[in-house]
Formats: structure tokens, C-alpha cells, sequence
């Protein structure tokens, strides 16, 4: 039988800050896919990892008195470290300073020279070194980029090599446009990109000269590859030099915030045409968190570290409130005290509370395990959108809430433990509950094992509150 293959990953996250709840936004919402997939029993390759070169992160390394590559090593641990912290089950953390990364971004790059589409030019124009890349007027506001402080922004004129983007462009419009592709989505974002490749498409220069804190190109060692370019390459290089992984490529969904759309559904799909590789089959793009109603920045200091999540709602909770806060349309805006109640509504009070009394009900009784589950069709297409809210509400609606009610209404305390009804009603419970929580699983790992472990065979105690309640 040939097993399906799906392969997921996350940007790589830029290693000129610490991790922070916009990048386990992504990773979170990687992980509930990468983990759904492996329940319906497909291979799954999960990758995630950190963009380590560029200007960026050669200034704030020898701002800290440190090496690019001792700055590197010091942070790339922090993400996984956080990574961990949330239980996120990635297959791989690449690192772009990896040699054999870098031996493929060098091969990648010499097949699309040796294809013709590189030549040399000068590029002048506004570059944001919060980007790191170049900008269009009608991209600045006020004359500097929008996403970074005006300093960030300056005026670079220097000679690179380019790559003839602007000849793919036709082909790009027709892979996004075919209906039968997920090239672009959702849907929304497919007019935002096919408006912009018709508006004009410049070239790119995909070296630099000024940089050194790079890939040689290969057949300029006086010149380094754009980090951006460098980057994209690792979604593809983890499956070459990672043994067994080649069959992953192409992607299967590429997730990403939407900032960095661009880039990934045209400059990525350009170098791959260019290489002549397979393209992605889908990317998904999603909008940003606020917090408490302002955007998320550094000198406002409101962003919430996965630490500090994790210290107050454990794993599986700050995993169950990180995925249905999910922008998967607009942004979303998230906050600790509404978190706190959504934790004690949902997880504490609902799905918590009615696992404890039953199993508390029911210890000792003997009980049958689900036979092998067929994946519902509305659930299974509420993950594809990223609807993880909707997905999850669809949960308590079908099996927890129901549960709650048949227990509230039979009432089985009120009867001896050898009372049929009793029985019926506990083992009726256990049914809707274990069948939630196969669901959860991809949320709530952890609390999912110990349900499972619980009402496996003969009911057994609950040690403690799978979610106690948080004051
Ligand atoms: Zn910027």
C-alpha cells in the first residue's frame, strides 16, 4: 500500500529576535496539522527551523560583542527550547548556517544560473533592513516601511546579480489562477497576489555585495546570497539532505504569516520553475495576533512569551488557546485574562471537570475501546482551512456537551454502581468522551494520552485535574 505523504512546514523564524507568540502562533497551528495527519496515518514530515544570515543578524551579533555564528548558536537553542516547552512534534529544526543546507542553496543557485536567469545589474532603491529587503514607493509609509521604525529604512545602490523573475510572472498567474490548485490561499489572498504580478514585476537581485554574513554565490565568491533567497531553499533542502525524506518534495502545505506571502507564493515559485522543481501544493496564510487591541511590539512590551504561557496554562492548554485564537482570516486579538476564561470555560470547568466525574463514577467498570474511528468529513475539512476554532467547537457540540447533558439528566450518582442504567449512561459518557478527546489529540496531546489511559479496559482513577482551574 502507498502510504499518503504530507509534508508541512513553518517559515523559518528570523534568529534576530526570541521566539514569541506570533512564531508559535505558526508553529502551534503546524503542529495540530503535522499531528492530525500522523492520527488519519500518513507519513508526515514536519519541519521548522531558524534563517540565520544576513545584515540583520551580523549588526545585532556584533552589537552583543559576538560572532554571527556565536550569536546563532546562542539563540537557535531558544527556539527549540520553546518548541519543546509546547510539545511541538517537528520531525527536523533546520538551520540555515547547517554546511549541508548551505551545499544545496549553493547547487540550487547554480542550476537556475546555468537555466540563464541570472545576470548582473545595479540595484538602487529604499532597502528596509527590518525586512531585509528592497521597497517600492508605494510600499513605504511616510517613507519607511510600515512594519519597522523609519532608521530601519535607507538607500542602497549596489551591483548584484539578478534573477529574471519578471519572466515567470505569466506561468505564476496561471498556477495561482487554475481552480483546481491551493497555490494561493485562502481564496482572499489569491486576487491580493495576481493584482500585484499584473501591476508589474521587477527583477530581483538575489546577492549582495555589502554582506558577508552569507552564502558564497557560487560562481561570484565576492558576492553572498540574499538571505531571503538562501531561506525559501531550506523547505527544500531538509528533504535532499535528510536521508529517507527526498519523496516529501514538493511541500504539501507551506504555512505563513502574511507578511511573508510574497515572497513564498512568487519569488519561491519563480527559483523552483527556474530549477525546474516540482511547486508547492499549497500554501495558507495567516493574519497576525493583537494584544488586548494593539499590535504586538517590542517597545510596547505586550508580547507573551511561550514561556510565560506555558507557567500558567501548561502545555495543552496553552497549545488548545493558542490554536483556536488562530487568525486564520482576520487578525485575531488574544490577551492572558481572556485567556484565563476561556481556559476555565472550556478546559477547567467543561471538558476537565466531566472527565473527573466520570471517571470517578465509573471506576472499576469494565468498558470497550472505540474501534478504529473513521475521520469525520466536517471536522477533516474545518483543519484544512485552519478553522481550528470552528473545529474545535464542533467537538464539544457532537460529544462533550451532549455528555455533560446525559450525565446531568440520568443523574447515575443517584443509583448503585451495580445498576444497569447506571452503567449504561457511564459507558454511554465514556464513549462521547474518548471519542472527543481522539479529536482533541492533536490539541491536547497530553491530556489526550491520559484519557485514553484512564477508560482503557477497566476505569481507573484520575491522579489529579487534568486542567485545574486557574484563580
Ligand atoms: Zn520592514
Amino acid at each position: 500500500m502507498n502510504t499518503k505523504k504530507f509534508f508541512i512546514t513553518t517559515p523559518i523564524y528570523y534568529i534576530n529576535a526570541e521566539p514569541s507568540i506570533g512564531s508559535a502562533c505558526t508553529t502551534v497551528a503546524a503542529d495540530v496539522l503535522a499531528r492530525f495527519h500522523r492520527l488519519k496515518g500518513e507519513a508526515v514530515f514536519f519541519l521548522t527551523g531558524t534563517d540565520e544570515h544576513g545584515e540583520k543578524v551580523a549588526e545585532v551579533a556584533e552589537k552583543k560583542g559576538l560572532s554571527p555564528q556565536e550569536y546563532c548558536n546562542q539563540i537557535a537553542p531558544k527556539f527549540e527550547a520553546a518548541w519543546k516547552l509546547l510539545d511541538i512534534s517537528n520531525d527536523f529544526f533546520i538551520r540555515t548556517t547547517d554546511p549541508r543546507h548551505e551545499k544545496v542553496v549553493s547547487e540550487f543557485l547554480q542550476k537556475i544560473y546555468d537555466s540563464g536567469d541570472i545576470y548582473k545589474g545595479k540595484y538602487e532603491g529604499w532597502y528596509c533592513v527590518g525586512c531585509e529587503s528592497f521597497k517600492t514607493e508605494t510600499e513605504l509609509e511616510d517613507g519607511h516601511c510600515p512594519l519597522h521604525p523609519p532608521e530601519k529604512t535607507v538607500w542602497k545602490s549596489e551591483d548584484n546579480w539578478f534573477f529574471k523573475l519578471s519572466s515567470y510572472v505569466p506561468e505564476i498567474i496561471k498556477l495561482i489562477e487554475e481552480p483546481s490548485t491551493n497555490y494561493v490561499f485562502p481564496e482572499g489572498k489569491k486576487s491580493e497576489i495576481i493584482a500585484k504580478l499584473k501591476a508589474g514585476v521587477r527583477d530581483i537581485s538575489v546577492s549582495r555585495e555589502s554582506v558577508s554574513w552569507g552564502i558564497p554565490a557560487p560562481w561570484d565568491k565576492s558576492q553572498t546570497i540574499y538571505v531571503w533567497i538562501d531561506a525559501l531553499i531550506n523547505y527544500y533542502s531538509a528533504t535532499q539532505f535528510l536521508e529517507g525524506k527526498a519523496d516529501f518534495w514538493p511541500a504539501s502545505l507551506h504555512l505563513l504569516g502574511k507578511e511573508i506571502l510574497w515572497f513564498h507564493t512568487v519569488i519561491w515559485q519563480a527559483m523552483l520553475l527556474s530549477a525546474k522543481l516540482p511547486v508547492p501544493l499549497k500554501t495558507f496564510t495567516h493574519s497576525f495576533y493583537t494584544i488586548d487591541g494593539q499590535k504586538m511590539s517590542k517597545s510596547l512590551n505586550n508580547t507573551i512569551p511561550p514561556q510565560e504561557m506555558v507557567d500558567t496554562f501548561g502545555s495543552d492548554g496553552s497549545r488548545y488557546l493558542i490554536a483556536t485564537s488562530f487568525p486564520a482570516g482576520d487578525d485575531a486579538d488574544i490577551g492572558m485574562a481572556r485567556f484565563k476564561e476561556k481556559y476555565n470555560a472550556d478546559l477547567a470547568n467543561n471538558f476537565g471537570n466531566l472527565v473527573s466525574r466520570v471517571s470517578k463514577l465509573a471506576q472499576g467498570l469494565e468498558v470497550k475501546s472505540n474501534k478504529d474511528l473513521g475521520i469525520d468529513k466536517e471536522f477533516e475539512q474545518l483543519l484544512a482551512i485552519c478553522r481550528f476554532d470552528e473545529a474545535v467547537k464542533w467537538i464539544f457540540d457532537t460529544y462533550i456537551n451532549p455528555a455533560n447533558l446525559l450525565l446531568n439528566q440520568k443523574t447515575p450518582w443517584t443509583k448503585p454502581p451495580e445498576d444497569i442504567e447506571r452503567q449504561e449512561v457511564l459507558r454511554s459518557c465514556i464513549e462521547k468522551i474518548t471519542i472527543a478527546s481522539f479529536y482533541l489529540s492533536p490539541f491536547i496531546p497530553n491530556v489526550a494520552d491520559k484519557v485514553k489511559y484512564t477508560f482503557e479496559g477497566q476505569v481507573k482513577p484520575l491522579e489529579e485535574g487534568l486542567f485545574p482551574r486557574i484563580k
